[in-house]
């Protein structure tokens, strides 16, 4: 039955496309991809030649439709992302659900993520946690977002660029306060895989005070408000409360 597999491609090493991901993009009519050059040097590694079709954030709508008349016409496909597992912070979201909606069985080929991973060697709790994904690029946009999550719980993981550590750290240290536990994941399965632990002050001390340490792809955890922290909010809403049945 013609299936469209969403298969996980590496985050860095290249060994980590499992073997059924190989024999899936070796064997689908065509993979789609978010971007066909960085895909096809991929493809190429492994000795795959498959026709490629671009699908990104800007055309995924518009071609939704056609990808899943091919689908519906017996062709089985591959949605395929830069790297790790499509959808996570990546296009195809769209293709899944004009899939889904047409009836077309669609199917996962799990592998890297690179949420997972880092979570996975962070030593934070994580039984709950909550993916954050990029904050917004803006200042003021980045501190509200992580305003809303001043009282959460449980363990938050964002996605951050070099760029940004810096800044994202220091809002995140308004926010959550320096002494916050947090880790910091970089370049995971590459060269110059780096995993720090300490609190959000130190780990932003790390980051700036070595410009190597700014280089590359970050994943940032930030461990969940304890239980004293979420009292103090809870009493800082209630002192509101009240106040503000006095304001006019
Ligand atoms: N779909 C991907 C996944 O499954 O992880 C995520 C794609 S998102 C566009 C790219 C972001 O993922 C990077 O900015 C970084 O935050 C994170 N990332 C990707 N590869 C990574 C790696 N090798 N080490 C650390 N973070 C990585």
């Amino acid at each position: 039955v013609a299936t469209l597999y969403v298969v996980a491609t590496p985050i860095g090493n290249l060994a980590d496309l499992s073997p059924r991901g190989q024999e899936v993009l070796r064997t689908v009519a065509a993979i789609c991809a978010e971007d066909t050059r960085h895909t096809g040097q991929l493809l190429s590694h492994f000795g795959i030649q498959q026709p490629l079709v671009a699908l990104h954030e800007h055309n995924e709508e518009m071609l939704a439709e056609r990808i899943v008349a091919r689908l519906k016409a017996g062709e089985s496909l591959a949605l395929v992302s830069d790297a790790g597992t499509p959808l996570v912070s990546d296009p195809g979201f769209r293709l899944v659900r004009a899939a889904r909606a047409a009836g077309v069985k669609v199917s996962p080929v799990p592998g890297a993520c690179a949420a997972i991973a880092a979570l996975s060697v962070a030593g934070l709790p994580s039984d709950r946690f909550t993916f954050e994904g990029f904050l917004p690029a803006k200042g003021a946009g980045r501190r509200e977002r992580l305003q809303a999550l001043a009282g959460e719980v449980r363990t938050m993981v964002f996605y951050e660029s070099s760029h940004r550590i810096s800044e994202s750290l220091a809002d995140m240290r308004t926010v959550f306060g320096d002494g916050r536990p947090a880790v910091l994941a970089r370049e995971l399965t590459k060269l110059f895989e780096t995993v720090l632990d300490g609190d959000l002050a130190s780990l932003q001390d790390r980051v700036d005070g070595d410009d190597n340490q700014r280089k590359g792809e970050f994943v940032v955890m930030v461990q969940g408000a304890q239980d004293d922290e979420q009292a103090q909010l809870a009493h800082g809403r209630r002192v509101y409360a009240k106040l503000s049945e006095h304001l006019p």
